[in-house]
């Protein structure tokens, strides 16, 4: 079965046609093309578009928007060469959905579960919307075929109580559907069922850490598989800090900074979502090369940033292992994780109690690829894992798909 994953962010639209094998044929999914465009909405837009095994085709051009954007990178689908292999044929697609409210697993688009995913936007103010433009796009462009909601939300609904409550007044909790839902789940639940095939095992074999680091950060700790605790809360905004969101700070900071500051809470959210994190602090920039690039150049702010980042994780891997009882391993993902050997360094730093001891011969030589990065004899592994959350939604997909129409 051929399913278009797409993953639509604010200004930028990532897709892949990935072919499943279900059922009796179950096995390693193939990606058969890929494409992004980036700046939708602007008249110098950037696309990018590649066929499995072909020369990848980019150009700028006047993209204005979502729907524009996924179809200019299907019609390369159609003019591929693609019958023999099937690329030109899309059996389903599949939508990322960063906050499914309510909703526990995959499930096919329709009416009412738009409308349940419409009550999250203003949760997710940086992804929903976004969200719902690519699946408006792909149901007017692919009339008829069967659309389903891969949702990051979905892996944390097994967390405890005690992990998921607030200790704030409990009526709120049912008046406004307050807890902590964990956002990222697709990514946390990709990396340990990969960790647990890598190792020629069940996710129920072991207990993890997983690290993503990425625009968005979080970690998760998954005790055989199930997620029972992670960092990013009711909203996207909690744990750690991340590009342009703070993680956790003191809340009664922001009410004395709102009165001083004579602040709506609309441009507190506005601020807590845009314009803290990295680039809060550092003045500079949201971006982890750029600040490792100002580092190098002796700025001092940039230097703050990343040292509170990585001090953060490293406060969480500790409170993680508290929370699984030990780990047999922890696993970098995310742009930041997959990629930077320094901000995975700092974050394990000193951390031999935990049994956590990096090799810093192949730390320094992961880069984007799957590794071991732990030296001999360290009683916790530590892992990179390039995530694929592409893959998951592909194959949940299909599954939804294929459970409709039995
Ligand atoms: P998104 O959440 O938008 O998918 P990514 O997972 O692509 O984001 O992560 C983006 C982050 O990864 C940015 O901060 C970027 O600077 C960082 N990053 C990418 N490559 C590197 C690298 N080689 N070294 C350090 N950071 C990197």
């Amino acid at each position: 079965m051929n399913i278009l994953v797409l993953n639509c962010g604010s200004s930028s639209v990532k897709l892949q046609l990935i072919e499943t094998k279900t059922g009796s044929a179950q096995g390693p999914e193939r990606v058969l093309a890929r494409g992004s465009v980036e700046r939708v909405g602007s008249a110098e837009a950037t696309l990018w578009f590649e066929l499995a095994g072909k020369p990848a085709h980019r150009s700028q051009q006047e993209i204005p928007d979502h729907k524009e954007a996924i179809s200019r990178l299907t019609s390369f689908l159609e003019g591929a060469p693609g019958e023999a292999d099937g690329t030109s044929r899309i059996d389903g697609v599949g939508h990322r959905m960063v906050h499914g409210g309510q909703f526990t697993h995959s499930v096919r688009i329709t009416d009412e579960v738009e409308r349940e995913i419409e009550k999250a936007r203003d949760l997710a103010p940086l992804h929903i919307p976004h969200n719902l433009k690519g699946y408006h796009a792909a149901r007017a462009l692919f009339p008829g075929i069967p659309q389903a909601a891969v949702f990051d939300t979905a892996f944390h609904h097994s967390l405890p109580r005690r992990a998921r409550f607030y200790a704030l007044p409990y009526e709120w909790h049912d008046r406004y559907q307050l807890r902590r839902v964990g956002y990222h789940g697709i990514s946390h639940r990709y990396l340990a069922l990969r960790y647990a095939e890598l190792h020629g095992a069940r996710p129920e074999d072991f207990k993890l850490i997983t690290v993503h680091l990425g625009s968005g950060c979080s970690m998760c700790a998954v005790n055989r598989g199930t997620s029972v605790d992670t960092s990013l809360g009711f909203s996207p905004v909690e744990g750690l800090v991340m590009g342009t969101r703070p993680g956790d700070v003191d809340t009664a900071a922001l009410l004395h900074i709102m009165q001083w500051e004579d602040m709506s809470a609309e441009q507190m959210l506005d601020t807590l979502h845009r314009r803290s994190g990295l680039l809060g602090l550092s003045g500079a920039s949201n971006d982890m090369r750029d600040l490792e690039e100002r580092m190098r150049r002796g700025d001092p702010r940039a230097q703050l940033a990343v040292e509170v980042f990585c001090y953060r994780v490293k406060k969480y891997l500790g409170a993680y292992f508290g929370v699984l009882n030990g780990a047999d391993a922890v696993i970098f993902s995310g742009g930041i994780g997959e990629n930077s050997p320094a901000v995975r360094a700092l974050a394990c730093e000193a951390l031999d109690s935990l049994g956590i001891r990096l090799d810093a011969e192949k730390n320094h030589a992961a880069v984007g690829a799957e590794a071991d990065i732990s030296a001999e004899g360290a009683s916790t592994r530590v892992w990179v894992i390039p995530t694929r959350e592409e893959l998951l939604i592909a194959r949940e997909t299909a599954e939804v798909i294929m459970g409709d129409a039995d």
